[in-house]
């Protein structure tokens, strides 16, 4: 038979354009598919894991072409849905499949070409010139041969330990091999059974018993201790160090047990993900009149759309709509991915869908570590034979996306106002929720956007018959909505009722609460506005090294610290400016207001929730907990506390700020604020009683504010729409960011308004810039930004590829080679 030559185009998981083809030795003619991964060799002597794209007998022409080292898989991992879905993924924000893949594999799938050192064949063993970690790492390779270079920064304990290794190289002490592994290593357990003889037969067992009875005590004492730790299991296994490790067994009888056939050993893959059963049936779930009515329109809306937009005020009952949608699409044997802004602020929804749904739900969550999210990708894999105990349903935040799906029938995208569906670096600087539409329709799938507060893109897109419209506007159980009060802050300070940055219309309401046993959640805009220092000489603030920004003061570990790139410095003790020593704080952030708290309320039981009490992994989780079992009085916290909680017990909710919401400088503001300050105000009040919010503002007539007190979303949409119109923005507008980067100020700035100039002969009056952003510099680069404004009757696909083109060609002439170019489409 003839030998055909075949080659492959490979997607690599780095920032490169298109596909790179190897060539497949013969012998893996018929083993190479598309979709699977393999080992190449890329650059400098570096091995890479890349993705199979295609398969072709094509020779590229002006290279020589290398040939794969390795097929990892034997089957594809990725399928043909998903390629096309990340090819769109690119072209649609501007980046490469490339980029797209190293976002979308868990870290597990791309192989590390990791580093491990070996002994110098010419070493001598002569210690004297070694300094001690040298010696200890030569000691130790004289033992056990290789040792990878994880393994040498913990017998160091050194954080850098490349110097250390070089030198050992230039002292011919040791030798680098590179040598690939993969870094996911299936969990096996060892564990033992009874042979079939004698469990099938038990005349056999009882012969067994006697004559070990006679024969030897030892045995026979391991046997009726498997008996033992075995009767109450349904299946009649266990762990072989679960034997191993009872004091009184002697682990030579049990292998002698193994070798005359009484016990059997054999290995099991481990799972690290827990099971759950489900508990409840979701034919148990009766919706009310008007979320029956609810569910029925979205039906009928999707025998006409693909997209349906569910518009709900908070606790409608959202998620007893959605179980049911998800049952039925489940019951015709198809996936549903059901999205979310964040995992780790919605355990509640995850434990409600598997209270339902139990074993079929998987959750994909960025924090869970690399093995997880390996299984979880396997799992759906698997989904594919339709077995019901694989995973039908996937709960994830954005990422989720990217799992890969066959068979979808039904995604949910909910709270999809929300701005964390958007990816913000690095590439690819997606949208999940517009992605994952366009992922629906790959899969003839329908989406199910919800939301109390919809994004105005979405409502207009509703409203003008691009996507279906359903409405539930009372909450369930005819529950009020909260009373929203304003306090007048200006008033307030006139009359000195203040008390630092509480005014006594709040904490009134606090006392009264506290004084009922009720819980209370006060929500501050976070970060931008936590605590500053500055001099009272010179007005004097201290900035980060690297960045245009000021530094933060963090009282707990009483630091200065850059919120953008980290650095840290000690609080001066005098102003390097005009040497005055009185430096003094300014704003005010969760810190400062739960301090300020335990002052006027000390009786209360006050905690915090925000980025820095939420670092560690189920910090979270447990605040939540306590809040639930209320042993917590005082929830203070950033936009966390204002996603979906659902708590029965919260009389009063607080804004504390709301006009640095709404002044900030952004296109979106109003809307923002009217999303954040509804959905905080939708955690007050649950069955039993009305709830009250109270909102802090100077301007207390803000029209925001109005319509947040008047739950007029339509007002709110009206009046944004126009403005959106009108000056030029999303939805009527597409708009592209492009931010450019580079050491040095003035290059940079002559760099723009040439590559501006560059862009306007293709796009005139659209491009707006070039212009420094809020922040322009950031760890040491500085930026800026031009904006390009589309209006939707263009040819934008044919558009952003003569961008993508200019740009290329732009950055290819020698003076613009130190600049980075970074493209954000619908920036948020
Ligand atoms: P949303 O997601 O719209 O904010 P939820 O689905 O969280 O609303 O519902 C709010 C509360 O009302 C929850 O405690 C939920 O259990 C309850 N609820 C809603 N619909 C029903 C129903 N049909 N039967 C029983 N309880 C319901
Ligand atoms: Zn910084
Ligand atoms: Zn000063």
């Amino acid at each position: 038979m003839d030998r055909i030559t075949l080659f492959v185009d490979l997607l690599l998981p780095l920032h490169l354009k298109g596909y790179y083809t190897y060539r497949v030795p013969y012998e893996w003619n018929d083993d190479i598919k598309v979709g699977q991964r393999v080992a190449v060799q890329f650059g400098d002597k570096k091995i890479y894991t890349a993705l199979v794209r295609h398969i072709h007998q094509m020779p590229p022409q002006g290279y020589t072409v290398k040939y794969i080292l390795q097929i990892i898989d034997n089957e594809p991992i990725v399928n043909e849905i998903q390629f096309t879905f990340w090819e769109w993924i690119a072209n649609y924000y501007l980046c490469y499949p490339g980029n797209v893949m190293a976002v979308a594999l868990p870290s597990a799938f791309r192989l590390a070409s990791e580093s491990k050192v070996l002994i110098h064949p010419d070493y001598e063993g002569d210690f004297t010139n070694l300094t001690p970690n040298e010696f200890r790492i030569v000691e130790i390779l004289s033992k056990q041969n290789v040792l990878t270079l994880d393994e040498v920064t913990s017998i160091t304990g050194l954080k850098n330990i490349f110097s250390l290794i070089k030198t050992m190289i230039e002292k011919k002490l040791i030798l680098l091999e590179e040598e690939l592994i993969e870094r996911y290593k299936e969990k096996k357990e060892t564990y033992i059974k009874l042979a079939e003889t004698y469990t099938e037969n038990e005349t056999a067992f009882k012969e067994l018993f006697n004559s070990l009875e006679k024969k030897s005590f030892k045995q026979m004492q391991v046997l009726l201790r498997f008996i033992q730790l075995t009767t109450h299991k349904p299946v009649k296994e266990i762990l072989k160090n679960e034997l191993t490790k009872i004091e009184d067994i002697s682990i030579s009888s049990i292998q002698t047990l193994v070798k005359n056939g009484v016990f059997e050993v054999f290995e099991k893959t481990e799972s690290r993900l827990l099971s759950y059963e489900s508990q409840n049936e979701v034919s148990s779930i009766t919706l009310s009149e008007k979320q029956q009515t609810a569910f029925e329109q979205i039906q009928e809306q999707f025998t006409k759309n693909q997209t349906v937009l569910l518009r709900g005020v908070t606790s409608s009952g959202k998620t007893e709509i959605y179980i049911k949608l998800i049952d039925q699409c489940i019951s015709q044997g198809k996936q549903v991915l059901f999205l979310l802004p964040e995992i780790a602020l919605t355990s509640q929804i995850i434990n409600r869908l598997r209270k339902y749904f139990g074993d079929k739900v998987g959750v994909y969550h960025s924090r869970y570590n690399d093995h997880e999210r390996f299984e979880i990708w396997n799992k759906v894999l698997e989904a594919g034979d339709l077995s019901t105990s694989k995973y039908q349903i996937i709960l994830s935040a954005r990422s989720g996306i990217f799992l890969p799906f066959h068979n979808l029938g039904l995604i949910i995208v909910d709270e999809e106002h929300d701005s964390s569906y958007k990816q913000y670096d690095p590439a690819p600087r997606y949208s999940a929720r517009d992605a994952a539409i366009f992922l629906a329709h790959l899969h003839n799938a329908q989406t199910l956007l919800g939301s109390a507060t919809p994004s105005l893109e979405s409502y207009y897109n509703a409203v003008s018959g691009k996507y279906g419209l359903v409405e539930l506007l009372n909450r369930y159980g005819d529950v009020q909505m909260p009373e929203i009060w304003v306090a007048d802050l200006k008033e307030e300070t006139r009359k000195k009722t203040m008390k630092s940055h509480f005014s006594s219309m709040l904490m009134n309401h606090i006392e009264e609460a506290l004084a009922n046993k009720e819980q209370v959640i006060l929500f501050q805009n976070r970060r931008g506005f936590s605590l500053r220092l500055e001099c009272d000489g010179c007005s004097w603030i201290p900035q980060c090294k690297h960045c245009d920004v000021s530094l933060i003061y963090h009282k707990g570990i009483n630091v200065l610290r850059c919120h953008y790139c980290g650095y840290t410095t000690k609080i001066p003790e005098k102003c390097p400016a005009c040497q005055s020593t009185v430096i003094k704080m300014q704003g005010f952030g969760t810190e400062k207001i739960e301090e300020e708290l335990a002052i006027f309320f000390p009786q209360a039981r006050i905690t915090r929730m925000d980025m820095d009490t939420t670092k560690a992994k189920n910090a979270y989780q447990k605040i939540i907990s306590d809040f639930e079992k209320h042993e917590i009085d005082i929830l203070v916290g950033t936009q966390m506390v204002t996603k979906g909680l659902d708590f029965e017990n919260v009389s009063v909710v607080g804004v504390l700020n709301a006009d640095n919401m709404i002044n900030f400088p952004d296109f979106r503001s109003y809307e923002r604020s009217f999303q954040l300050m509804t959905q905080v105000s939708g955690r007050a009040g649950r069955k039993n009683k009305q709830g009250k919010v109270i909102i802090q503002s100077y301007n207390p007539w803000y029209q925001v504010i109005r319509d947040v007190i008047d739950y007029n979303y339509l007002s709110m949409y009206q009046s944004q729409i126009t403005e959106r119109k009108a000056f030029h923005y999303p939805p009527f507008y597409r708009l592209i960011k492009i931010s450019l980067r580079h050491k040095d100020e003035k290059e940079l700035n002559k760099i723009a308004s040439k590559y501006a100039e560059e862009l306007r002969k293709i796009f005139g009056e659209r491009i707006l810039g070039p212009e420094f952003p809020m922040v322009a510099r950031v760890r040491t680069f500085y930026i800026k930004e031009i904006l390009i404004k589309l209006e939707k009757t263009v040819n934008i696909p044919k558009l952003k590829i003569q961008l993508s083109e200019l740009t290329d060609a732009f950055l290819q002439a020698k003076p613009h080679k130190q600049t980075r170019i970074v493209f954000d489409v619908d920036p948020m």
